[in-house]
């Protein structure tokens, strides 16, 4: 048999595959429309021409249903859904939604909160009209459900509950920007829900409601629709990329699940928790063509509930067979895409029992219909893409809208039909949660009273409650038995070799919480994301996924500096306590005096209200001290000449204790000050230095916030500010990339500023008339003279690359890891001095966030690096006479005793030697060095939570430099201590920097030589 004749047979057997009718699911309706009922033939047929091949949609998105009574998204667009050349404004979105709500009782819409601009969010309902008739009495019956302990976790009741209630399925849309095919999308799917009659269809309107979000990032959608309309009045023109998205930050507003920072986060969250709803699907865009990454890949969440995996499997296999049926290529669900940090939006839903979802559809960043060519990863058929997308396709975003709304739509029926499994399922992760002391632990987390962090604590509560768990107060002591703690051997520990070097065995400790310690009890709903941020997280080095999707270790408790501890003892849930509602760190004046002093822990509130008192004279103590019986630490605020009554009312507003002393004690002091702050950014991306300004807001810190572009054009910069703050960029930044910018040899001005064309792109940030240049070399001069004379510039990580570069780290050798990897984690840093106003208020150790930080690297000798260390082994004796230590001898004389050799940690400087030393213009004086304030723990201490692989390369070297320049100083830091919101322990080191700019050297001890 010739291979042409096998082939051909093969394709003749294949055609009658396709060609045989579409069998379903047994008792499944068929997805087809009603051929009863009239198709919108003029909608009908703009869909079809702008979808770019017949593969590319579906039997449940080919037609549009006609209605006499509801509007199409014509109506409002112009054109059809997915139309090129169109991106409504989420206004124009709601305004559909509403129309459709005016039309048909099929349709509620409700707001859900405003964003940081103050735009609107919503969400749409959309269902029969008997079961929008009936949502009260059903979010009854499902709120049942999601809290057990209301049926006394009785199965039955569930079971009647489960055959009676409707379910919620919550959808998303356009979190990301740039990402911008949902709305229409979901305006669509909106009109089909709410008129089509096929019986696909109505099943799924009878069945479940559909809540839709059509925008999340609000904000984002106008400044993207903004741009987009630029580029249609510039065709011939390069338009300017979308540098804000939210007021804050861009991509990350997808990694604010945790912190729960975001308004568009908590917006999201409450609806999807008052509506209980059982799933949240995300849709997102940037995989062709459709990738369920729900599945995605190892290592999964380890607090989830194992049902919810198969949930996942369930759903998103089904819903690649569906599509794969219709003959859509590149259809898939695992890929790129770990499921271990709960920072996702959608993951939201996983940790509140429910379903999380995600899709990126394939999106071409506007409405623009495009020639797309796929890298050779994307188009390879592997085993779990038996379908691929194709090399190279015309794309457009009616296509995209296609794959989102079939997607959608077979999800949702789907999920109909096993709606009783997954009400059941809901039910069953709600009661698990709530059964968790006694099937898996632990049994709560404490927070004691006790707690020096007094405000941090509180913040880590709030965030725990705005994720809706449960806080409760002890009412009494509390006597906890915490468990043994078993001990590996350390490495290198030699009795590990020996036959009983088992784990050494410690015995099991009790311990007493105050009274009033706050009980976070694991016998509740929500009890798994409670467990998911306070527990640590380990992420093996071995692990066969090598390169993460995101943070791999955030413990809140270290992030956040405050003491929590794990228990397992069961024996704590039945001490009394109290459910508490909104917690709050009660500050006030205790004693009497016209002294008032405020211990210094390191809490933000210190600045927050060193900048509220902006009138008064602060001072701070540069040693630790007792009086009036109380121990006061380094770093503690004094306030003389004060009104006792202001004093007291701000000590309230941010929840600080004071004591007022009868006479100033006897301590050196220097004043602490409001700075004038300069925050900067580039043109080049805002994300990073997003979450800083986010801190700053919330602490009602003001600044100036400016561009690289403007420091060039300030006439004098020390005569306006104090302290220039520049976070780091983000995107590993080069310093020549901060000074040029973008190329501007060629293409054209990228103008970022409001105009009628493009009303929303400032909002209450920066503008510019060209995106494209960076700092200059003006910018670099200037920032020069401002430190020369008295200023502070303060850099995180590609900003201090970038300040080391342009001469401020004298000394300083800042280089990027060569093996390590430390993705986004939690590790220890150690005080090194700890009479830097820098660390007031901290503890000898302190966790902090380093996501590959640079290693600095100190040397005494201007212009030369650290003399790389061999190790002791090569320092040995050389062979000669006597034994190991002795020294050998010289045949005919006498000996010689060898000078001591300088030894110096790797976090300092190495002394200098006198031959080093001689003639040496380029030996840097001790006062003219850095000064190290923190570093990183030894290797053993490093790992706190998350990967932390190669860590020797980092271990020891100096994680926060001050660096003095002329009469100012430049403050270096490896860590980042302000990110996503979660890193509050270590904002201060920031802060500290800011109120005590003018007196960084106090306590400074400088080497001899
Ligand atoms: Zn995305």
């Amino acid at each position: 048999m010739s291979r042409s004749f096998l082939s051909r047979i093969l394709f003749l057997a294949l055609l009658s595959t396709i060609a045989a009718p579409l069998l379903w699911a047994d008792g499944e309706s068929v997805p087809a429309r009603d051929p009863k009922q009239p198709v919108d033939e003029g909608y009908t047929a703009k869909m079809k021409k702008y979808t770019t091949a017949p593969y590319f949609t579906s039997p449940l998105v080919d037609y549009l249903p006609a209605s006499k009574l509801v509007p199409t998204p014509e109506a409002v667009l112009g054109d059809v859904a997915g139309a090129p050349g169109i991106l409504p404004y989420a206004e124009d979105v709601y305004k559909y939604m509403r129309m459709l709500e005016a039309a048909s009782p099929r349709v509620k819409v409700i707001s859900i909160g405003k964003t940081e601009e103050g735009r609107e969010m919503i969400a749409v309902a959309v269902s029969s009209g008997e079961n929008l008739k009936n949502l009260e009495v059903n979010r009854a019956r499902l709120a049942k459900l999601a809290d057990p302990r209301t049926i006394h976790l009785d199965d039955a009741e569930a079971d009647k509950l489960v055959a009676q209630s409707t379910p919620v399925y919550y959808i998303t849309g356009t979190i990301h920007s740039p990402e911008t095919g949902a709305p229409t999308a979901l305006m669509e799917l909106a009109y089909r829900l709410s008129v089509d009659e096929s019986p696909y269809i109505k099943d799924i309107r009878d069945g479940v409601i559909t809540l839709i979000t059509p925008v999340v990032e609000v904000d984002g959608r106008d400044r993207v629709v903004d741009i987009y309309n630029w580029h249609l009045a510039h065709t011939k023109d390069f338009y300017p990329p979308l540098i804000y998205w939210g007021k804050y930050v861009a991509h990350d507003n997808n990694r604010d699940a945790m912190g729960v920072t975001l308004k568009l986060t908590e917006n999201v969250l409450n609806a999807y928790v008052d509506w209980t709803a059982q799933v949240l699907h995300d849709l997102h865009e940037s995989v062709p063509y459709l990738y369920d990454n729900t599945v995605g890949d190892g290592p999964y969440n380890a607090w989830i509930d194992p049902i919810l995996v198969d949930e996942w499997n369930m759903i998103a296999s089904r819903n690649v067979a569906d599509m794969t049926k219709f003959g859509m290529p590149g259809v898939f669900t695992h890929g790129d895409f770990d499921t271990w940090s709960p920072g996702y939006l959608m993951f939201m839903a996983a940790m509140h029992n429910g379903i999380s979802r995600l899709y990126e559809t394939f999106g071409n960043g506007n409405a623009d219909t495009r020639e797309r060519t796929l890298e050779p990863d994307e188009y390879a058929r592997t085993w779990f893409k038996q379908n691929p997308p194709l090399p190279k396709t015309l794309w457009s975003q009616r296509d995209n809208n296609n794959y989102e709304e079939t997607g959608l739509l077979t999800s949702l029926h789907y999920f109909n039909e096993n709606k009783r499994l997954f009400l059941k399922n809901f039910y069953l992760k709600a009661k698990r949660s709530v059964t968790k002391p006694s099937s898996e632990g632990p049994a709560a987390y404490v927070l004691p009273a006790d707690e020096p962090r007094a405000t941090l604590q509180a913040e880590l509560l709030q965030v725990l409650q705005k994720q809706k768990v449960e806080i409760c107060k002890a009412k009494s002591q509390l006597t906890i038995t915490l468990p043994a703690k078993r001990e590996k051997k350390k490495e290198g520990d030699k009795s590990a070799d020996t036959k009983d070097a088992k784990d050494e065995k410690k015995e099991p400790t009790t311990r007493i919480f105050p009274a009033g310690s706050y009980v976070v009890r694991m016998d509740q709903p929500y009890s798994r994301v409670a467990d998911a941020l306070l527990d640590h997280q380990y992420w093996s080095p071995e692990d066969p996924q090598k390169t993460p999707y995101d943070d791999t270790g955030w413990t809140f408790g270290e992030l956040f500096g405050v003491q929590v501890v794990r228990v397992t003892d069961a024996k704590i849930l039945d001490a009394p306590m109290e459910k508490m509602d909104a917690i709050r760190a009660a500050g006030g004046v205790k004693g009497d005096g016209a002294v008032f002093a405020i211990n210094n822990h390191a809490e933000p509130a210190l600045a927050a209200l060193r900048y509220k008192l902006k009138d008064a004279q602060i001072e701070t103590a540069e040693e630790p001290f007792e009086a009036g019986g109380t121990k006061f630490t380094r770093g503690t605020f004094l306030i003389r000449d004060a009104k006792r009554a202001d004093i007291e009312n701000t000590a309230k507003e941010v929840g600080l204790q004071i004591i007022a002393l009868s006479s100033a004690p006897r301590v050196k002091t220097h004043p602490v000050r409001a700075a004038r702050i300069a925050y900067v950014h580039t043109w080049l991306a805002t994300q990073m230095e997003g979450w800083w300004r986010l801190a700053l807001d919330n602490l009602q810190i003001p600044y100036d916030y400016i561009s690289t572009q403007t420091i060039g054009k300030i006439s004098d910069l020390r005569e306006k500010y104090d302290v220039i703050l520049f976070p780091p960029v983000g995107i590993n930044a080069q310093p020549m990339a901060i000074i040029n910018g973008l190329p501007t040899a060629w293409g054209n001005p990228l103008p970022w500023k409001n105009t009628p064309l493009t009303p929303n792109l400032v909002g209450k940030n920066d503008s510019t008339d060209d995106m494209r240049p960076g700092l200059g070399l003006d910018g670099v001069a200037k920032l020069q003279s401002f430190v020369e004379r008295g200023g502070v510039l303060l850099t995180v990580d590609d900003t201090a690359q970038f300040a080391i570069s342009i001469g401020f780290g004298t000394g300083v050798n800042a280089a990027r890891s060569e093996k390590m990897k430390i993705v986004g984690a939690v590790v220890g840093t150690q005080l090194v001095d700890a009479a830097s106003p820098i660390a007031y208020g901290y503890d000898e150790k302190i966790p902090a966030y380093c996501d590959d930080g640079l290693v600095f690297s100190l040397s005494s000798i201007a212009g030369g690096r650290r003399r790389r260390r061999l190790g002791p082994e090569m320092r040995q004796r050389p062979t000669g006479r006597g034994t190991k230590d002795d020294p050998d001898f010289a045949v005919g004389r006498a000996g010689a005793e060898a000078p001591e050799e300088p030894e110096a940690e790797i976090w300092e400087y190495p002394p200098v030697t006198a031959e080093q030393a001689h003639n040496n213009a380029r030996v840097i004086p001790p006062p003219n060095r850095a000064r190290v304030v923190l570093r990183y723990a030894n290797g053993k201490d490093l790992l706190i939570s998350g990967l932390v692989d190669n860590g020797g390369e980092i271990a020891q070297h100096p994680a926060v430099l001050d660096v003095p320049f002329g009469q100012g100083h430049v403050v270096l830091f490896s860590i980042n201590p302000v990110y996503r919101g979660e890193t509050r322990g270590t904002y201060s080191l920031v802060l500290n920097t800011l109120l005590n700019f003018d007196s960084l050297n106090a306590g400074r001890k400088d080497a001899a030589k």
